[in-house]
């Protein structure tokens, strides 16, 4: 059997032209719906595993829900009542911290692994309640303690909410593009379960689909320039959607073909 080639990052991958075309046709914002820190830390919890259109319909329902503050039991509203200036994010806090956890699963059902995502959200908000004042933290240290915040859910907060930029977030989109696009070497990912595709008769490495984020992360921000660390992923996260999906990429249509070493043949 044919061996897979395998790839090597090419330095001399221009970067900036990468950069240029994506942010040319795409848009750098969060696809996610919200109008508040809460909102937005709920939704990042909810995509995990989930796309961004279906956890936009669940929080359509949702965040009104949790803004409703006879949603939350009396006794405990009574509790928070006690709070000055109680803010519709305030109230949707409360009411999340509060709420019968059976309701929540209920409510998010939808983005899958429910009774996971309804359990870190609801000890979240206990935790904004009890130790934080209301406020999402604004540390990559603080964020990861909190339930259900990994290091890329805390790397969106931090630059979505304090535009701070500590790191690069690493999505399934933007693990398997940056390969593909050989901007990260694939000895330095830790990846074993390896994707392969056909071009002009040869198999080809595609990308390795159990790399490690972290790693590929630690990669991205020696070779990103951090004014871009913000916005990058939004436009590996937009290439990924529409174009450079998983199964079959649509490279005829691709803004970055002539730049790509993993394009399929036209
Ligand atoms: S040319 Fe194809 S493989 Fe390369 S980034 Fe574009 S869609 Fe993905």
């Amino acid at each position: 059997m044919q061996q897979p080639i395998l790839v090597h990052a090419l330095m001399d991958t221009n970067l900036q032209q990468i950069i240029d075309r994506l942010s040319k046709k795409y848009d750098p914002t969060i696809a996610l719906d919200y109008t508040n820190p809460w909102e937005l830390t709920v939704a990042v919890i909810l995509s995990a595993q989930c796309t961004d259109k279906r956890v936009n319909i669940v929080t359509q329902t949702l965040f009104p829900f949790l803004a409703d503050s006879k949603n939350v039991p009396t006794k405990d509203w009574n509790t928070v009542n006690k709070i000055h200036n109680i803010t519709r994010e305030t109230t949707q806090i409360a009411t999340t911290a509060y709420m019968e956890i059976g309701t929540l699963e209920k409510l998010i059902y939808a983005t899958g692994f429910y009774k996971a995502k309804a359990h870190n959200i609801q000890e979240t908000a206990k935790l904004l309640l009890s130790k934080y004042n209301r406020t999402i933290p604004n540390t990559m240290n603080e964020l990861v303690s909190l339930p259900g915040i990994a290091r890329k859910t805390a790397n969106v907060l931090l630059s979505e909410l304090y535009d701070k930029s500590e790191g690069i977030t690493v999505d399934t989109h933007v693990k398997r593009i940056v390969q593909r696009l050989h901007l990260v070497s694939p000895k330095k990912i830790g990846g074993t379960i390896q994707a392969t595709f056909k071009t002009n008769g040869i198999t080809q490495s595609d990308y390795f689909k159990n790399a490690s984020p972290e790693k590929i992360e630690r990669q991205l921000m020696n070779l990103v320039p951090k004014k871009y660390w913000k916005n990058f992923p939004h436009f590996i996260v937009k290439l990924g959607r529409d174009t450079c999906t998983a199964k079959k990429p649509n490279c005829s249509a691709c803004v970055l073909y002539e730049l790509c070493p993993s394009k399929r043949d036209i």
